[in-house]
């Protein structure tokens, strides 16, 4: 580690004792709350560990637990357990409503849940991530914040982004990186750590960026991020790319966290309050959109929309659903259409949230239902506050007592957030929280 050390205090001159000062402490903890489903106001009365506000994100916090992952409001989805400074890159990239925004290396989901708040059910998000098991993490990630406006995808950026040439108002680029910033949180990763291997990660970084420009519109945003220090990933990279591609400007990041690097870039280090990212921003000035071809809405067949109808009606109060399609045995409400591109043969997890499955002679509901939808609207909700302890029966997965008049599939709700699907009948209900899902007890 001397080596690392050596470049680290090569980079920070006067400030390297600052960080030697960060080295023994504890890491960061923080959450960042999920607006499309709570407010912070509303987690912070039901949930003593929230502290104050990150510099990062408007909605992130500080907390004073350790392992919030167990928590019932984090299963949820009322909020995302995230490294404070790693919520920078999303406030740089400044999202607004309506924006079509592609997270190109997007597992495990902090971001693409972050600019999923930040669209606020408008827009399209588009999460990608090319390595398959981190890609089925990101869905599930994605399903338990209650995203709907969501494609995810595992593909490599080259593809995705040739396909998709010129279709996103905003690109983020959260590159995999050599992780210097992880170092207090993740022993093993100074293990890894060595020179070259932070030399080609920078290599395979240029080759990210080379690809994530395409899917930029002109006068769009590309994000470019990292959670190491290295200047080979961080400025290396940045200059390159500016070098071989003048139609993309540097422009200043607007946010004042960290420190300045590149006069426009920002750095953060753990004495700025985060474990460690770089964040850079660009602009592209001009360049080609291909036609993404548009994408063509299949209706469910007659009979199938029939039997979803019915499927509907038994479930819900009302249908909120207008974009209801049927893939092999997939019922899925998809994004707004209009916002779309041809998908043909592209590798898609999920467009929209999944409704549910036909069987045999019957509609098997998806537990996306439960994480997406407002509980009132479903006909029968189990409503539990944290307090209770059913909220910890219910994640473990075991079977639950209720009023014996009920039945039929209902919606367990915890603080009025939607938690999972269970089946009640005979004064039973029958759990169907997702088995991988299911942990031991919370302490209430
Ligand atoms: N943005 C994520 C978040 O906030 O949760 C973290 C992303 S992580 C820093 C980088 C991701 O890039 C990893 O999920 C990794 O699997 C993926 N990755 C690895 N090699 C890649 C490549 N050649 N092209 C694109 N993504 C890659």
């Amino acid at each position: 580690m001397k080596e690392f050390f050596d470049r680290m205090h090569t980079l920070l001159g006067d400030d390297f004792g600052r960080y030697l000062d960060t080295v023994d402490k504890p890491p960061y903890h923080a959450v960042r709350v999920n607006t499309l489903k709570c407010s912070a106001d509303k987690l912070r009365a039901l949930c003593p560990f929230m502290g104050e506000r990150t510099p990062f994100c408007k909605d992130g916090y500080y907390v004073t637990e350790e392992k919030l992952g167990k928590h019932p409001l984090h299963h949820a989805g009322a909020f995302y357990i995230q490294e404070p400074s790693a919520m920078s890159a999303v406030t740089v990239l400044g999202v607004k409503k309506g924006d079509r925004v592609l997270d190109l290396c997007a597992a495990p989901g902090g971001k693409s849940t972050q600019i999923a708040a930040d669209l606020g059910s408008t827009g399209l998000l588009w999460a990608n991530e090319v390595v398959r098991p981190r890609a089925h993490i990101l869905l599930s990630n994605i399903e338990r914040m209650g995203i709907a406006n969501a494609v995810v995808s595992n593909m490599d950026p080259e593809t995705l982004c040739t396909r998709l040439e010129g279709f996103f108002d905003k690109v983020l680029v959260d590159a995999p990186c050599s992780g210097e910033g992880m170092f207090r949180k993740d022993r093993e990763a100074i293990e890894e750590w060595s020179v070259e291997h932070s030399l080609s990660c920078a290599v395979r970084q240029k080759a990210i960026l080379e690809s994530a420009k395409k899917a930029v519109r002109p006068g769009g945003v590309l994000v470019y991020s990292t959670c190491t220090f290295s200047v080979d990933e961080n400025e290396g990279v940045v200059e390159a790319f500016l070098k071989d591609n003048p139609s993309f400007e540097l422009v200043d990041t607007g946010e004042s966290f960290g420190e300045a690097t590149l006069c426009k870039a920002r750095r953060i280090y753990p004495y700025h309050g985060g474990e460690g990212h770089f964040v850079a921003k660009f602009i592209k000035k001009d360049g080609d959109v291909a036609p993404a071809g548009v994408f063509r809405y299949e209706k469910p067949s007659r009979r199938d929309e029939f039997d979803i109808i019915a499927f509907v009606d038994e479930l819900l109060r009302s249908n909120p659903f207008e974009h209801i399609t049927v893939i092999d045995d997939r019922i899925l409400e998809l994004p707004d259409t209009e916002l779309l591109p041809d998908m043909t043969g592209m590798n898609i997890l999920r467009a929209g949230i999944k409704l549910g499955d036909f069987r045999r002679n019957r509609i098997e509901p998806h537990h996306n239902l439960a994480t997406s939808l407002r509980p009132e609207l479903f006909n029968r909700q189990l409503k539990l506050e944290l307090s209770d302890e059913l909220v910890n029966r219910y994640i473990r997965g075991e079977e639950i007592s209720i009023d014996s008049w009920i039945r039929g599939y209902a919606v367990v709700s915890v603080e009025g957030i939607g938690l999972g699907l269970g089946k009640a009948s005979d004064g039973r209900l029958k759990n169907k929280y997702p088995k991988g899902l299911r942990t031991l007890s919370w302490r209430i």
